[in-house]
């Protein structure tokens, strides 16, 4: 047996039960078979056994009361996957699917996320299953300051930094803070995605989105290509999903769908700036379903139950969730003339679409190249806290756009010279796992 492959199996004798991690390792140690071959060193440290094994795992009750006065018990996760390139950072996802197996896909995928982005960033993800949909803002605040309490003690401005994903936005962020500042009695940046007034970096809303779409824009020029003109569908409406929406729009391409987990617009003519501000109110304001889209604006269908992989269109942006694009989704996308899918999500193409996506060739950017973005303005949110300064946007943006130049650049550089010249799935695993590998070799047996 190889190398890799043994590290597979201990994988999932050793966490069993737990697909989606099984899944993202399975498609990162395919990728790095011939580094193992060539860097003989790592073996030898046993790098593969350590990179796959997160460095703690911190599981927690959490106990709020509704707003009837009946007591709600959730569980509360931080998976600490990796500190060797920096403080441990990744969001919090509230959702009623979050499991120790899914926080751990998430955490492993961030660990060469954020070593792409070359900042010093290590890895860890969390969450509850706690839904926030349909609980009122007195509701969530009492889980957040329960949530965090248990939480205060692991965390910190140099310890772990976590960030917001599904269902944690602005709202939630700011009752995290609120109640670790109150714990630890301290003001410092020991969450990103904070309010601007407070603390936040002008662009991290956007960053996911805009960096996706920077991503996807690299991509194009290596065919010769741009946005003008482009026809995009995307699923989800959330934060990555509205962004993308809104730069895509400002190159010349025209989005024609989003969705939520109960459904699909479509829009044939498409997704202007007023509908966007509509789509913005109704999921960050009143929180509303995207349904509601269709009733205002009837050019545009709502399909019930549908995912929008079947609309024809040029390019893809899943920015939903995991898992969102079966083979048979992946098939039938490339059959209407898609040449381009950058995933806003993490791992939202099931492994049978990525091989679709490989197997024609077309522009396919994995999320934790494509989407990291966002992290990518987090670290530099961390600086700014760091240095008690304030940055401009055009200077923020600036810095995202090299950023995800060069995610892109490394990520091609790489497929090439591990003999897979267009792959950037291998391209970015390969890229993001050397930076993290020679750094646990410098520091010993940690
Ligand atoms: P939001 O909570 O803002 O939005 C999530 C969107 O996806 C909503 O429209 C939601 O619909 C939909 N969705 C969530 N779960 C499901 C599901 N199981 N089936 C169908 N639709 C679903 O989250 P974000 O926009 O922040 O995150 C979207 C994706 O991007 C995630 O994969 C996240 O990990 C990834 N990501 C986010 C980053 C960020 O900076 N926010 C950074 C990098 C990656 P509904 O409202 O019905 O639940």
């Amino acid at each position: 047996m190889s190398y890799v492959s043994d590290v597979m199996e201990l994988v999932e004798r050793r966490n069993p039960a737990e697909p989606e991690f099984h899944q993202a390792v399975q498609e990162v140690l395919n990728s790095l078979a011939p580094v193992v071959e060539r860097r003989t060193e790592y073996k030898e440290a046993r790098i593969l056994e350590r990179f796959v094994e997160p460095e703690r795992v911190i599981i927690f009750r959490v106990p709020w009361r509704d707003d009837a006065g009946r007591v709600q018990v959730n569980r509360g996760f931080r998976v600490q996957f990796s500190s060797a390139l920096g403080p441990y950072k990744g969001g919090l996802r509230f959702h009623p699917t979050v499991n120790l197996g899914i926080l751990k896909f998430l955490a492993f995928e961030q660990i060469l996320k954020n070593s792409l982005t070359t900042l010093p960033l290590g890895a860890g993800k969390g969450g509850s299953d706690f839904d926030p949909k349909g609980k009122s803002d007195n509701e969530v605040m009492r889980f957040c300051q329960s949530f965090m309490t248990a939480l205060c003690g692991h965390i910190g401005p140099n310890v772990d930094v976590p960030a917001g994903d599904i269902g944690a936005g602005d709202r939630e962020i700011g009752y995290l803070f609120g109640q670790y500042k109150r714990l630890r009695g301290e003001f410092s940046g020991v969450l990103t995605g904070k309010g601007l007034g407070w603390g936040g970096s002008v662009m991290r809303p956007e960053a996911t989105g805009y960096g996706c779409v920077y991503f996807a824009e690299n991509m194009l020029i290596t065919r010769g290509g741009s946005f003008e003109g482009k026809v995009c569908t995307v699923s989800g409406s959330g934060n990555v999903a509205q962004y993308v929406v809104e730069k895509v729009t400002q190159l010349g391409g025209k989005c024609v769908s989003l969705s939520d987990s109960n459904g699909t617009v479509y829009d044939p003519s498409g997704i202007d700036e007023e509908k966007l501000a509509f789509v913005m109110e109704l999921k960050n304001m009143r929180r509303g379903r995207i349904r509601e889209y269709a009733e205002k604006y009837h050019d545009a269908e709502y399909r019930e139950s549908e995912r929008p992989w079947d609309i024809k269109c040029d390019c893809a942006f899943p920015c939903a969730t995991q898992n969102e694009i079966s083979g048979a989704d992946a098939t039938l996308l490339v059959g209407n003339g898609c040449t381009l899918v950058s995933e806003g999500a993490n791992m939202p193409t099931e492994p049978a679409g990525v091989n679709v996506f490989l197997h024609n060739k077309i522009l396919y950017g994995p999320g934790k190249a494509a989407n990291a973005g966002g992290v990518a303005v987090s670290g530099l949110e961390m600086a700014q806290n760091s240095q008690r300064t304030v940055w401009t946007s055009e200077e923020v943006d600036g810095r995202l756009r090299d950023i995800m130049r060069a995610i892109h650049e490394a990520a091609h550089k790489a497929a090439e010279e591990y003999g897979n010249p267009g792959n950037l799935v291998m391209g970015a695993n390969v890229a993001g796992f050397i930076r993290v590998a020679d750094a646990m070799l410098d520091q010993g047996l940690v």
